[in-house]
């Protein structure tokens, strides 16, 4: 079987993976806050854990790995959004989760076996909340429930820092209620106008990283493989999910192995609305951005790095793309993925190592190879490939001509119909590859099919 190794942000190293139970690999990723479209960032966790899904489906076998994804569908952003639409909450979740499966979706991700929704597990919270009051970890005060940092003693080791670094350098919250400055909110209480549910603290709602917790519970156990996550949400969110989860049931591990995206910048800045270079998914798509290009930028660099999304990136994938579903066209997959794609991606989920063995596998001609072994990145599937169908053949045709037409040049020493040619097809954005051997025609960023009627 293949090794797997992954980097484990509470050790610090790169690990043999080794699952509790390799016949249920069970893995938890953070999903969205919905209330408003995802921005291309937000889509980096999907891409990459979803990567990670596939090959733990074919190391493991596809019945063998449980992957679930929260929606975060209670929270004080979506209360702000509706109030400002005078819309119902309901509504703005909904419409939100709607909208995440179908943008993931666009991007090759397979959905997870389980999606479960925050307000779904409210008293699986509540529960759990009071056993963490029994057990002397958390306490009521003034409606609230508060988790006392202090009871749990390796607070802060996944990011790192001490609680009196935490105090010293965050922005936490003070307030009167709260028995150390860094002690977090399980649960608060809800004015009439916001959702709230009844509990023993009176009608309201949970803070935002119990439900985390309380989800993975139920859905995964106490003790699980692998938890996944954007590295913003290691230092407050990661760090509670673990105080909450291990002090609840200290006779489980909760997560083994914790695995962190960096972050998604855009032409090299920090994407912020005022900076003018934020965009969601969807603004993309509806640009003619095909799914698969993003995709493949997005595994083009490692999972662990910054990566910078730029829009000359996205014409060269786009121009690999169409090369390899030219190439691949009517072709059958290998049976089996060529192992240098495996091996890659079991290291640690180096996707660019696999894009580069897929360049190579191109290179040499090795056409099924190189379908299998994309597959296995979720790219060339036929459910991604729509944008690219069309103007396959007639470029075909076009290189016919312009092979002619350069050889008929070559015995008149005319080449003014060749040249014409070519600017009409650089014009359309088509990179012309001329050689001894023949004329090489590769649809480039920002082609345009149109362009090209008439050119004959
Ligand atoms: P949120 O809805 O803000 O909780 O974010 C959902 C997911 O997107 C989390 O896993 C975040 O870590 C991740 N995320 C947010 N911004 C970025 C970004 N710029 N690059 C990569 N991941 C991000
Ligand atoms: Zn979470």
């Amino acid at each position: 079987m293949t090794t797997i190794k992954l980097h484990n942000t509470m050790t610090r190293r790169k690990e043999v993976f080794a699952p509790i139970d390799p016949q249920n690999v069970r893995m938890y990723v953070c999903g969205p806050t919905v209330y408003d479209r995802a921005h291309i960032g937000n889509a980096r966790p999907v891409v990459v854990f979803d990567t990670l899904y596939r090959l733990l489906r074919h190391v493991y076998g596809a019945d063998h790995v449980t992957y679930v994804r929260n929606f975060t569908d209670v929270d004080d952003k979506i209360n702000a959004r509706a109030e400002r639409d005078g819309v119902p909450i309901s509504k703005i979740t909904a419409e939100t989760t709607q909208w995440y499966l179908d943008d993931m979706g666009a991007l090759g991700a397979l959905e997870p076996n389980a999606m479960p929704r925050a307000t779904e597990y409210i008293p699986q919270m509540v529960a759990m909340i009071e056993g963490l009051i029994e057990k002397g970890h958390a306490y009521a005060a003034e409606g609230h429930v508060l988790f006392s940092v202090e009871s749990y003693e390796r607070y802060g080791a996944l990011s790192g820092r001490s609680v009196d670094d935490m105090i010293a350098g965050a922005r936490v919250e003070v307030a009167p209620y709260k028995r150390n400055p860094m002690d977090f909110v399980l649960w608060k209480p809800s004015s009439d106008d916001l959702p709230g549910w009844d509990s023993p603290w009176g009608r309201g709602r949970p803070g935002w990283h119990i439900e985390c917790s309380a989800m993975s519970y139920e859905l995964l156990g106490e003790s699980f493989d692998i938890h996944g996550g954007g590295n913003d949400l290691m230092f407050p969110h990661h760090e509670n999910e673990i105080a909450q989860s291990c002090c609840a049931h200290p006779e489980g591990g909760f997560a083994q192995v914790w695995m962190h995206n960096e972050m998604l910048q855009v032409e090299g800045k920090k994407m912020s609305k005022s900076l003018g270079n934020f965009f969601t998914v969807r603004d993309l798509l509806d640009q003619g951005v095909p799914g698969e290009v993003i995709r493949f930028v997005f595994l083009s660099t490692h999972y662990g790095k910054p990566m910078d999304w730029t829009a000359k990136k996205a014409g060269e994938a786009e121009a690999t793309l169409r090369k390899w579903r030219m190439l691949t066209e009517g072709i059958e997959p290998s049976s089996t993925v060529p192992a240098a794609v495996v091996s890659a991606l079991a290291d640690d989920l180096n996707t660019a190592g696999a894009i580069t063995e897929l360049h190579r596998l191109a290179n040499a001609s090795d056409v099924a190879e190189l379908l299998a072994g994309a597959q296995m990145l979720g790219l060339l599937t036929d459910e991604m490939g729509d944008w690219a169908d069309a103007p396959d053949a007639d470029l075909s045709g076009l290189a016919k001509v312009l092979a002619d037409t350069r050889a008929k040049a070559m015995e008149t020493k005319d080449f003014s119909e060749v040249d014409r040619i070519k600017a009409a097809l650089i014009d359309a954005g088509v990179e012309v590859r001329m050689s001894k051997e023949g004329v090489e025609l590769v649809p480039g960023p920002g082609f345009d099919a149109a362009k090209l009627e008439g050119v004959l």
